[in-house]
């Protein structure tokens, strides 16, 4: 057994009081592992292989919601494009206008979140500030997406007040993105923080944390 019910129970009740979402990010996990926190209520999972995610779609309850994670080829849209729930992690435009070809495709419209890079690491994914803009620029044509906030990752550092810092960041973009709300921008969701950052990125304003390790136990 290596789901950590107890953990799940108290960040569960923790991030409701807070009225913050969790995504359980069952990536490398077996689908056995999924089954257990569903039935305990769980709905919102999150993976970050296409493939993997494809599998386990096809043998889990329809109802779960599954949320990509990671960073997403634009040729493989197409795998997830019929039942992702939300896409997190857009990081370009080219990525953006194959999610709504793909969508338009399905007939429906896939939610989505812009990935800013916020860390000090270059390794990290994500648009910068001028980025983010240019794509809002452009979002208009693309209808059949629907971006509903902003999602990052922090450096993977003991320095809290980095870490702060780089959450105030990404809050600022999700705020000054409210001011540019449209037929296709609902700015309503800021998700950062992980497992071991989670209760700093709250503080710094997330209503979204994506959790693996507390729950499933370390991934090898
Ligand atoms: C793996 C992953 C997580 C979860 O990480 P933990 O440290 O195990 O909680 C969250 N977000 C993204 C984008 C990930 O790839």
């Amino acid at each position: 057994m290596s789901v950590n019910i107890e953990n799940y129970k108290k960040i569960a009740e923790y991030l409701s009081e807070q009225k913050v979402g969790l995504v359980a990010v069952s990536k490398i996990k077996p689908v056995s592992d999924i089954r257990e926190l569903y039935d305990l209520g769980q709905m919102d999972f999150g993976e970050n292989y296409v493939q993997e995610l494809v599998e386990k779609e096809a043998v889990l309850p329809k109802d779960i919601r599954w949320h990509f994670i990671g960073h997403l080829q634009s040729n493989k849209v197409k795998y997830i494009a019929p039942f992702v729930h939300l896409i997190q992690g857009v990081d370009s435009e080219k990525l953006l206008k194959e999610i709504n070809k793909q969508a338009a495709k399905n007939n429906r419209i896939i939610n989505v979140l812009l990935q800013m890079h916020i860390a000090s690491e270059e390794t990290k994914f994500g648009l910068d500030e001028a980025e983010l803009h240019a794509v809002l620029d452009n979002v208009e044509q693309y209808q059949n997406v629907k971006i509903l906030g902003l999602m990052g990752m922090a450096s993977f550092s003991d320095d809290e007040k980095q870490v702060r810092k780089e959450f105030a960041n990404l809050k600022s973009y999700f705020e000054a993105l409210k001011n540019k709300a449209s037929a296709n921008i609902t700015p309503e969701i800021l998700s950062m923080g992980m497992s071991g950052d989670y209760k700093m990125a709250i503080e710094e304003g997330s209503n979204m944390v994506r959790i693996g390790s507390l729950l499933f136990g370390a991934r090898v």
